[in-house]
């Protein structure tokens, strides 16, 4: 079971190439390990809950791609029907039956979705909705939370969250000022800040987007009343109600924080499962709100590779083994053993941590918490978390490159798989 000292040589030297090729040897930056020190291994190959490196080490995998492996990394019927779909093309940028088939499912399990449009990744779903949440309101200020991250558009890089907070850079340069002044911002969980917000800027607020549940600064769930609170103001205000469930979409529940919770926002945006591994976005909402986008409206937005047959397939497969009966209690029942199992292990070898889950969502934080906002998450001890990551890596687990990123789990996990990962961690951290 314990392999503290893996040998990386290839993956050392391929990364220590590609740092020559690639801006820090990575094409996302949290991939290059910045925030928890050493190198990053490079994958060779992905099969379930596993992962197997250049060098042939394999790893309990709880990144799951950040998101889209929700039933497991090249499940066979998602590589199946993928087969299939490549027999008759790989694009055809005109509309094809897919798109249909993948539309109706998303308008089906999405409670606000009524109609909705295809992209290809959750920046470009966040871009599209800000401009169509401007567009429909004829306001531009719009209200986000610290932490919070919707993509890498210039209006949503402020207090952006995980791979901004892993870099330690405030926002970002080449971001001009006036890309981001109609971007407000306040604590999550902190409605009286958001009461604030909407009173000092009457009738200027086109709306507000959150992640329901957060999970780009490490896993931060909303307080009681804090989502009913922000559909109460939004109505009040004329403003519009927009979750970011790129990332919770299809994972906190087949009809994601909004099915959960039992609040239903305005727009919602998706990426990540939507797409079973390929690249997907998509933007939808209320009926009147959509018919705004063209060309059935003046709001432009398009993509050549938009509804791409390939990542529809893959996203239509991803749904329909989603929709099995017991897919979700089985996640929630996995991913509580592990979050709980991390928790009593953190504080039996005597650390300082806080964390939980819901469903195949999870997060540990070392810090003694409660953690509500990102000012909370902060206080973590990210030199621990850095150790901790280290330690597990090199004994076969691997977790999020950094302590402001939630943690996946999927269907492909077993209950051994849980039990090995809660033991190692109880290894690694006696250790710390
Ligand atoms: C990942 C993520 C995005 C951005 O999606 P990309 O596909 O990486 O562009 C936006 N919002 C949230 C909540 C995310 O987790």
């Amino acid at each position: 079971m314990v392999n503290t000292s893996i040998k990386t040589t290839k993956s050392q030297e391929i990364f220590a190439a590609a740092q020559n090729l690639m801006p820090g040897g990575v094409s996302s930056p949290v991939r290059a390990f910045k925030s928890v020190g050493g190198q990053p291994i490079v994958f060779d190959r992905v099969k379930g809950a596993y992962i197997w490196d250049v060098d042939g080490n394999q790893y309990i995998d709880y990144v799951g791609t950040w998101g889209p492996a929700i039933c497991g990394h090249a499940h066979p019927e998602v590589i199946g029907a993928l087969h299939e779909a490549l027999e008759k093309g790989t694009s055809f940028g005109a509309p094809s039956f897919l798109e249909n088939v993948l539309a109706e499912m998303v308008i089906a399990a999405v409670p606000s979705i009524e109609m909705v449009r295809f992209v290809n990744s959750g920046t470009e779903a966040c871009m599209a909705v800000l401009r169509l949440m401007r567009a429909f309101t004829n306001r531009e200020k719009v209200i986000k939370f610290e932490g919070c991250y919707h993509g890498h558009a210039d209006m949503f890089l402020v207090k952006a969250g995980s791979g901004v907070a892993t870099l330690g850079l405030p926002d970002s340069p080449g971001v001009p000022k006036a890309a981001t002044s109609s971007t407000l911002t306040a604590p999550y969980n902190d409605l009286e800040a958001v009461k604030a917000l909407f009173a000092e800027n009457r009738d200027q607020i086109a709306g507000v987007i959150l992640e329901p549940i957060v999970g780009n600064a490490g896993f931060i769930t909303p307080e009681a009343g804090f989502l009913e609170g922000l559909r109460e103001l939004t109505h009040e205000h004329g403003a519009l109600l927009v979750f970011d469930e790129v990332m919770t979409g299809f994972r906190i529940a087949y009809g994601g924080v909004q099915e959960k919770f039992g609040v239903t926002p305005d727009l919602t945006t998706l990426g990540k499962v939507i797409g079973g591994g390929l690249p997907v976005g998509a933007y939808g909402g209320r009926r009147d709100i959509m018919s705004m986008i063209a060309p059935a409206g003046p709001v432009y937005q398009a993509g050549t590779l938009s509804g791409n047959p390939l990542a529809m397939t893959a996203g239509i497969k991803t749904l329909e083994l989603l929709q099995k009966p017991g897919t979700y209690d089985y996640l929630e029942q996995i991913t509580k053993k592990l979050a709980d199992g991390l928790l009593k292990v953190a504080h039996e070898t005597g650390h300082a941590a806080c964390g939980g889950n819901i469903s195949a969502m999870f997060g540990l934080f070392f810090t003694s918490g409660p953690v509500h906002n990102y000012e909370d998450a902060k206080k973590c001890d990210t030199g621990k978390f850095g150790r901790f990551h280290r330690g597990m890596l090199e004994r076969g687990v691997y977790l999020a490159p950094s302590q402001f990123e939630a943690g996946f789990t999927s269907l492909a996990h077993t209950d051994e798989d849980i039990d090995q990962t809660i033991a190692i961690a109880r290894e690694v951290l006696s250790s710390l």
